[in-house]
């Protein structure tokens, strides 16, 4: 064994490889005589009597390729064919050219982010995006922080710590990785108070449970499962009367925030904003990043006593929104002053498709592909879905490309894996690639990949 560790090559023998010296004329020395050390460490802690020993020539490859993977920009660009417009794995949603663009202006050099220009005094970096929320909405302000969860947890926390918030029991749920209301609520210093059953929930069951220690009513919408048969729940407006009358905020979170009517486009009704404020919510939360189409981000509108609240807390300040997502929302919702949402916005692009021209995308994809004996392709029907915890259970249909190929899941690593990566679903042992969650500019690298995964 001792004689097995001394044959490991040494530190200086790999230093000495002209690969390595390569790469040490691109990256820090320091960096890559750490990366070596590791590297040495880790084959002398797994080596055993039986063990190859590897050469200094598999070491300073093994050292070259984790830098090539590890050490470049990322995340990494893919195309999403599965069909899911929302796909939290793949980034959410995309953003408009014209939010990407004020997300690069405003980081690449300084901006009045919290200087009033016209005082020289300190302005408020929520003061802008409160008005265009209100301009939108009709909730009389606004304020955003770095994702829903957050909001939420600064919501409760602000209006309720201490106190109990009145939950019913089918709200209580967990709604995407790690979000789960019960544990949201206790991280908040607030005590939930489950009222009502799993599948029908009163009025008067908040109203029995209300008392001095209840800090605010709490409605989540069932972003990502749907309770069908015998249910009842209260409506927000009902909540809000009831909520006025002891003094009580109503917090409505509607999750997607669709500023947009889904049933337009053929889906179920999903809660929007500006309905949660009309019926009464005191405070409505949504995410930025789900059909509102823009960055990552929480967004909080309401009432302003309640507002000014929340903006005034600790957590306002661990929470905040960093600049990029910032300008990059504001330009978002700009697209929805100007009612150009549905043609500027990626996901309302997507979502808004129409079948005969994913049909003939589909079609332009699959005659550019070579034919072969060894697979086939095929224009199919299919079902694209929404995603991101929005509309469960609800299918658009649309049109992609069947690949039947001998493996499936190896076809799929294959292309996932390859130099333009895209990311397809596996149905019934086949290969599809759904056309609508395929961005339009993305179709001619579309058809490069799959011609070159079946190729080689
Ligand atoms: C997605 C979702 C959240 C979490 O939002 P993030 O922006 O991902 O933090 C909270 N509540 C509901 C109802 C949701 O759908």
């Amino acid at each position: 064994m001792r004689e097995k560790l001394r044959q490991i090559p040494s530190m200086s023998s790999v230093l000495s490889d002209t690969r390595i010296s390569e790469l040490m004329t691109g990256f820090s020395t320091e960096a890559v005589t750490a990366l070596i050390r590791q590297q040495l460490s880790q084959i002398r802690s797994t080596i055993d009597s039986k063990s190859e020993i590897p050469t200094v020539l598999e070491i300073s490859n093994q050292v070259s390729d984790h830098i090539e993977r590890n050490w470049s920009n990322w995340p990494r660009n893919v195309i999403n064919a599965t069909g899911v417009v929302i796909h939290t794995n793949l980034g959410r949603a995309p953003l408009s050219t014209e939010s990407m663009e004020a997300a690069i202006d405003s980081s690449k050099t300084y901006s009045d982010l919290e200087l009033e220009l016209d005082s020289g005094k300190r302005g408020s970096r929520q003061a802008r995006i409160s008005q265009l929320l209100s301009s939108l909405t009709g909730a009389e302000a606004g304020f955003v922080v770095n994702n829903n969860a957050a909001a939420l947890m600064l919501g409760l926390s602000a209006l309720a710590l201490g106190k109990e918030v009145i939950v019913s029991r089918s709200e209580a749920v967990e709604i995407g990785g790690g979000f789960r209301i019960p544990d949201i609520l206790k991280q908040s210093g607030v005590t939930l108070a489950e009222v009502g059953t799993t599948n029908r929930t009163y009025v008067r069951d908040y109203e029995s449970e209300l008392n001095e220690e209840t800090g605010a009513i709490l409605s989540i919408h069932a972003s990502n499962f749907k309770i069908i048969g015998f249910t009842a729940a209260p409506s927000i407006s009902d909540l809000s009367n009831l909520g006025a009358r002891g003094e009580i905020p109503v917090l409505h979170d509607v999750g997607s925030g669709s500023l947009l009517d889904t049933t337009k486009y053929g889906l179920a009704p999903e809660p929007r904003p500006q309905e949660s404020i009309a019926a009464g919510a005191d405070l409505c939360f949504f995410s930025g990043d789900k059909l509102l189409g823009g960055p990552q981000a929480g967004i909080i509108i309401g009432r302003k006593i309640y507002i000014e609240k929340l903006s005034n807390h600790p957590l306002a300040r661990a929470f905040r929104i960093d600049k990029m997502n910032l300008a990059a929302l504001t330009a978002t919702l700009i697209h929805y002053l100007k009612e150009e949402a549905q043609n500027k916005i990626p996901v309302w692009q997507m979502i808004s498709a129409g079948l005969d021209d994913l049909r003939k995308r589909a079609h332009n994809v699959s005659t550019k592909i070579p034919k072969s004996d060894l697979y086939s392709l095929e224009v199919i029907g299919t079902k694209s879905t929404i995603g991101g915890g929005s509309l469960p259970g609800e299918t658009m249909d649309s049109f992609g490309i069947q690949l039947k190929v001998n493996n499936p899941e190896q076809f799929a690593l294959k292309i996932r894996t390859g130099s333009s990566p895209i990311v397809p679903r596996i149905e019934d042992d086949t290969v599809i690639f759904d056309l609508r969650t395929v961005l339009q500019n993305d179709d001619e690298t579309l058809i490069a990949s799959i011609a070159h995964s079946l190729k080689n």
